[in-house]
């Protein structure tokens, strides 16, 4: 075996690939539930796309930690530990700010419902129906209504409520006015039950407490280990290959990316026909661009809100959302508050991107566009901070291409793929036994909470496998 994997044992009950948010709680799972579990990660530091990295200037930038829902905070006390739960916090101050509108918000329904009735003028029985509406809403409905049909319903007309509630949600899981109306209503409704909310102490301490959690409860964690093949004998799994050498294993979860794992990792060759026609048509949800930026040491920024969204587009259109013409961006401010101690301002602007348009690009192309990103934000966020260009020390972008090769997802999908992605990463086992996939699928089982309660419940069919 290589260095790697010394000192692993020949076999374990379950093996995890891939250490995002789904993988990590899946694995904790499996290993208080009694079960021998190694956890293999391609890149050198846990989390996936919960990601952070540290720059000179003592900078250090949160990826993906903008918001999720109140929900994490349970998910956290049952799943992991009171003490990761207690990192979760309320970010109190979401800013909108377009042509149509600009107001701020704590994003709840009471206050989203003031709203709409003083600025909107709508009335509250259209309100509360919408709210109920996709409240209501669950995996085994009806899932022919889109969400441009749920919005018409219920504000016929109103591109500007539409934009309102359309824009943050787009921006939360990549979904867009022609998905089905479900991968809206939960997702909407999981935030308006009480707002967005945060970690503080940021994604390094949330994700160190993880794997300290993981270590004491057993399970074996490898860094730098990428799975190249998940043996299948038999027509079920019984192992792994990593580093060119065989692990064997009853279970397998794989956190990878849904295509990756289906048609490269397993093989079509181990699949019914109508599972692999079925799986082919699986579409990848989008990618994302963000640009980091650091405030120097000792340089202050006034209060302008946690979550900005901004955009100067006339209109809401998820299309335009992702171009690489970008009109619409969030605004993430990390005030020395999210890491107590600290003395240090970050803002990380973030949009959704094809990754079409940038893999495409010559490397020259790429750089300029990139620095072209970096500019358009830097003119973007002046308005909000002026003279911030004399306030940073430090500036980087990400691209499609930066999520692709961190992660190994395809096309660099930060929401893993769209709504059909559901049944077959459910349908796995029922191909073959031994085989689960957890992560973002579906857009409802994306994000931070969507992608750790998805673990929850993979391990749970993993345990029933493994002890049948
Ligand atoms: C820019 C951006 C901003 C976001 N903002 C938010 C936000 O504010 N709120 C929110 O809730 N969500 C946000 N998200 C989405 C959220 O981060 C993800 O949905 C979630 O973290 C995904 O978790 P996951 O379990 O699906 O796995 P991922 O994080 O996708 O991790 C998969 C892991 O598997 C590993 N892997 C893949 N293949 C192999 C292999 N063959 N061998 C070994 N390891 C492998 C990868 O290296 C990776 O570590 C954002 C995403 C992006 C990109």
């Amino acid at each position: 075996m290589s260095d790697r994997l010394k000192g692993a044992k020949p076999e374990y009950d379950a093996v995890v690939i891939g250490s995002g948010l789904a993988g990590l709680t899946c694995a904790n799972m499996l290993a208080r539930d009694g079960h021998s579990v190694l956890l293999l990660e391609q890149h050198h530091q846990l989390g996936g796309l919960a990601a952070w990295f540290k720059r000179k200037g003592g900078h250090i930038f949160d990826v993906s930690l903008h918001g999720f829902p109140v929900g994490m905070i349970k998910t956290c006390r049952k799943y992991w530990s009171p003490e990761i739960a207690d990192m979760i916090v309320q970010l109190k101050e979401i800013r909108f700010d377009n042509p149509q509108f600009s107001f701020t918000t704590t994003f709840d329904r009471e206050d989203f419902t003031r709203i709409l009735q003083e600025q909107f003028k709508i009335p509250l029985e259209n309100i509360e129906g919408f709210f109920n509406t996709a409240r209501d809403m669950n995996y085994y409905d009806d899932q022919s209504m889109t969400i441009r049909e749920l919005f018409e319903k219920f504000f016929p007309g109103r591109d500007d409520v539409m934009r309102m509630l359309m824009e943050p949600i787009t921006y939360a899981n990549g979904s867009t006015l022609d998905d089905p109306a479900i991968s809206y209503g939960i997702v909407f409704s999981n935030f308006m039950s009480k707002g967005v909310y945060t970690v503080q102490g940021g994604t390094d301490q949330f994700i160190g407490k993880m794997q300290d959690e993981l270590i004491n409860n057993g399970v074996d964690i490898r860094t730098k280990s990428p799975v190249e093949k998940i043996v299948i004998d038999d027509h079920k799994v019984s192992g792994v290959i990593v580093s060119g050498k065989k692990v064997k294993c009853r279970a397998v979860v794989s956190n990878g990316n849904l295509k990756s794992t289906v048609h490269k990792l397993v093989g079509d060759e181990h699949f019914s026909g109508s599972f692999i026609e079925e799986a082919r048509k699986v579409r990848l949800n989008n990618s994302s661009c963000q640009v980091y930026i650091g405030i120097k040491k000792g340089e202050r920024i006034d209060h302008i809100g946690d979550l900005l969204f901004t955009s100067v587009a006339e209109k809401f259109d998820s299309k335009e959302l992702c171009s690489r013409n970008i009109t619409s961006r969030t605004f993430s401010i990390y005030y020395p508050e999210t890491r107590p101690g600290s003395d240090m301002y970050s803002i990380v602007s973030s949009t959704n991107a094809n990754y079409e348009d940038w893999a495409s690009l010559s490397e020259e192309q790429y750089r300029t566009s990139k620095a072209e990103l970096i500019e358009s934000t830097l003119d973007a966020l002046n308005k909000y901070i002026p003279g911030v260009r004399g306030k940073i020390d430090y500036v980087e972008a990400a691209t499609p291409k930066t999520f692709q090769r961190y992660t190994l997802h395809e096309c660099g999908a930060s929401f893993g793929t769209k709504f059909e992605g559901l049944k077959i990463s459910m349908g796995l086992p029922a191909e073959i036994p031994g085989l689960f996939h957890t992560g973002s699928v579906g857009i409802i089982m994306s994000g931070w909470l969507g992608a750790a309660n998805y673990g929850v419940i993979t391990s749970n069919d993993v345990d029933k496998y493994l002890r049948s």
